[in-house]
């Protein structure tokens, strides 16, 4: 380890967001003159120590390739990999660390079920279950799936707060549906979704059940044992660690009935030019070099947030959007897109009169990094009747001083448009 940079501050009594801000070098900086404020998170969240000094310290002193060598720098390497499998396992409470498939992230995790699952268990006239909140990455896999297979897709509406209608969800599970593919929270609105619910009906019709947790796993406690899901999805880079690196997690049974995604090194036993056998899992579906310094990488992030305590992270991230949301509302002209009753931290607003990508680039101008767009959610942004929204989204180290500085630059943006 690096001692140098090396600013953990773990063993907390209480959730201390000073302490929590120093762990993440990038907060320090400032941005056109101003402190950065960066409420980007839902996009990608910013790394702390404990994942820039892994990753340093493997590409420094440990890399080597994994699962192929005999020697002792391969063998580390596996080692540090595997044992980040396990910690991913522990993080979700998988049963065990063979369910647990390392991916690119969340949009491959879904392919690989959308290509995998499809091609063994589905066939044309079946349905795919999804709703109207969800994210590209899991809408566009089952209209290309519906293309090869002539599968069928059914999307079951949200209402004007943006929470699922779970009448009209349970009206549309039938008895071809094979499949619910549902997001844990929503990306562009922050809704929370009854998912225990959404998981014992899907399974009550017989169906299977993938939850989208790319927004869900870096502000609460996911137990996917408990949850009864079947597939779970999530991306590193949103929960603290490197990008380029995400997990599938899958129930042993199914992923050992799917054939492989994709062809090549380290997923096959055996192979010949007339017949090739396959690894065993979760390896089946690691064709090729991994993301190696990615997973460890990851391992670290989720040491740190176990660290904290997902309890404590959910409480402080609650806490914030509420205060965010009491204050969002107070602006006059200024409308939320998004008002669940159940949330987590993610406010989307519009302000009227002026155009979201101009709020977006007023607040870059006070050092407020947001998101402006259809947040790759463009069927939700149509039931709203907009093209898209400004969204703030906090993490753990987001403060109420920087919620104030947010409200700030809102109000600048209104006067510069005479609001
Ligand atoms: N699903 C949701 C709900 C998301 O918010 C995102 C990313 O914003 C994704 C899927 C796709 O994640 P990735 O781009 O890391 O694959």
């Amino acid at each position: 380890m690096n001692g140098n940079t090396q600013r953990i501050n773990i063993g907390r009594d209480a959730f201390d967001v000073e302490a929590i801000r120093a762990d993440f070098p990038a907060l320090r900086q400032t941005v056109h003159g101003r402190a950065l404020v960066f409420l980007d998170n839902a996009a990608s969240a910013q790394k702390p120590f404990r994942v820039i000094d892994t990753v340093r310290q493997y590409y420094t002193d440990d890399y080597a390739n994994v699962h192929r060598g005999l020697h002792y720098l391969s063998e580390r390497a596996s080692d540090a990999f595997e044992a980040a499998r396990g910690k991913v396992r522990g993080f979700i409470n998988a049963r065990e660390d063979c369910e647990i498939v390392f991916v690119r992230g969340t949009t491959e995790a879904i392919n690989l079920v959308a290509a995998s699952f499809g091609q063994s268990h589905l066939k044309a006239g079946d349905e795919i279950l999804i709703t109207e909140m969800e994210h590209h990455s899991n809408i566009v896999p089952w209209q290309l799936l519906g293309e090869r297979l002539g599968t069928v897709l059914k999307v079951a509406p949200v209402n004007d707060a943006g929470e699922l209608l779970m009448d009209e969800f349970e009206r549309l599970l039938g008895p071809r549906t094979r499949l619910v593919a549902v997001t844990h929270v929503s990306n562009a609105l922050g809704t929370i979704n009854p998912i225990e619910r959404i998981i014992a009906l899907a399974h009550a019709h017989g169906a299977r059940v993938l939850i989208d947790g790319a927004q869900s796993v870096p502000h609460t406690a996911v137990d996917v044992q408990a949850l009864d899901c079947d597939f779970y999805a999530f991306s590193g880079h949103k929960l603290y660690g490197p990008t380029g690196i995400g997990v599938l997690y899958g129930k042993r049974e199914l992923l050992e009935a799917m054939p492989p995604y994709q062809g090549g090194g380290e997923m096959i036993r055996e192979v010949s030019f007339t017949r090739t056998t396959y690894a065993e899992l979760p390896h089946k579906f690691e064709a090729g070099t991994p993301h190696i310094v990615g997973a460890i990488g990851l391992g670290a992030a989720i040491d740190y947030l176990q660290e904290i305590g997902l309890e404590a992270i959910a409480r402080h991230e609650d806490e914030l959007l509420a205060y965010a949301t009491a204050r969002l509302q107070d602006i006059p002209g200024l409308r939320m897109v998004g008002t669940a009753a159940r949330k987590a931290g993610i406010a989307s607003f519009l302000l009227d009169g002026v155009h979201t990508h101009d709020v977006g680039t007023i607040l870059d101008r006070h050092g407020v990094a947001v998101r402006a767009g259809h947040h790759c959610a463009m069927p939700l942004m149509t039931r709203f009747g907009v093209s898209g929204t400004t969204r703030a989204s906090f993490a753990l180290y987001n403060t109420r001083a920087e919620i104030d500085t947010l409200a700030g630059a809102i109000r600048h943006a209104q006067e510069l448009f005479g609001r």
